[in-house]
């Protein structure tokens, strides 16, 4: 019978296994093409980070900090990068803590089934305040809020695993690269990382998201395998972005998710360098204007329009 791609975290995992002899991952010697891609993507990163360096002047103590979403707006709308904007508190992100609280219960408290009210605990647990604190100001509309979160980790349980001990599941797993002697540092927090060192099992990255899935949501799970490939020297075997509206995406890493996302991020660095060096930062407006906090002080970003064939 034809073998079907996996299409659930859960068979991801059965397929990591299945295709993997449970012996303990050498992190020395990786399976030599996988450890050849690695090598690969960390010498265009390190190629790219020498031709930027110089012209950022960026330093070890203090160097560019690339995360996701830096890359991508740098790529994207480079002048939008410069603006560090957490948006404040609102019901989708709330939504997004509740429902990614609920899969980390679901992962390390398994006999605990994931509900609104067990998420709101859990982050209350951990001293993060932004739920409690939303709801409070929402008053009366924080029932319906609750209610809306409540459906959202219904379809997330719906299709969660059991997730053994054998794989070593790790929350919130920072993850960070030095590049260029670290005057370029990437980082990432994982969601959830499961196998990898210094487990038996081959890894594999979860990202869990509590809005709709859109396409620039796979952009993310790249540059999250590149950073678990370089760190670990082992390229994850998926990355699996389990979303709120039921989606589960899954990548399986090829050289050429890692390839391409090394070439992201080393156009990235190329574009922060000639911005750092005085070079006005480029306006790219498109669709990602309409949630920019500078687009009141932005003309390309005020006169796009949804139906301009020339914009986006
Ligand atoms: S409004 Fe659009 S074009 Fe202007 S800075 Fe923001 S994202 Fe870029």
């Amino acid at each position: 019978m034809a073998h079907r791609p996996a299409r659930t975290l859960a068979e991801v995992l059965d397929d990591a296994l299945r295709r993997t002899p449970l012996t303990p991952v050498d992190v020395e010697s990786p399976a030599t093409a996988d450890g050849e891609v690695v090598e690969q993507v960390r010498s265009t990163l390190e190629d790219a980070a020498g031709a930027a360096v110089p012209t950022g002047r960026w330093s070890a103590g203090d160097p560019l900090r690339l995360a996701k979403g830096t890359v991508s707006w740098l790529l994207r709308c480079p002048q939008r990068a410069l603006v560090h904007d957490d948006g404040g508190a609102s019901d989708d992100l709330v939504a997004g803590l509740a429902v990614d609280a609920a899969a980390k219960l679901a992962t390390l408290v398994p006999h605990r089934p994931p509900t609104a009210e067990t998420a709101l605990a859990y982050l209350a647990a951990t001293g993060d305040t932004t739920a409690a604190d939303h709801l409070a100001d929402l008053g009366d509309r924080a029932a319906r809020l609750v209610d809306d979160i409540a459906a959202r980790i219904d379809l997330l349980a719906a299709t969660w695993p059991t997730i053994e001990p054998d794989w070593w599941p790790r929350v919130e797993e920072p993850v960070r690269v030095r590049l260029g002697d670290g005057a370029v540092q990437l980082a990432g927090r994982l969601d959830l990382l499961l196998g990898g060192p210094p487990s038996a099992r081959p890894p594999v990255v979860v990202e869990v998201k509590g809005g709709r899935w859109y396409d620039g949501m796979r952009a993310d799970g790249h540059f999250y395998a590149l950073l678990a490939a370089l760190r670990d020297g082992v390229p994850p075997r998926a990355v699996v972005t389990v979303v709120a509206d039921g989606t589960t995406q899954v990548e399986p890493v090829r050289p050429a998710v890692l390839v391409t996302a090394a070439e992201r991020v080393a156009e990235a660095m190329q574009v922060a360098a000639a911005i750092a060096a005085g070079e006005p930062p480029a306006v790219h407006p498109g669709s990602h204007c309409v949630h920019c906090p500078l687009r009141s002080d932005c003309a390309a970003g005020r006169t796009w329009r949804a139906d301009d064939p020339l914009a986006g």
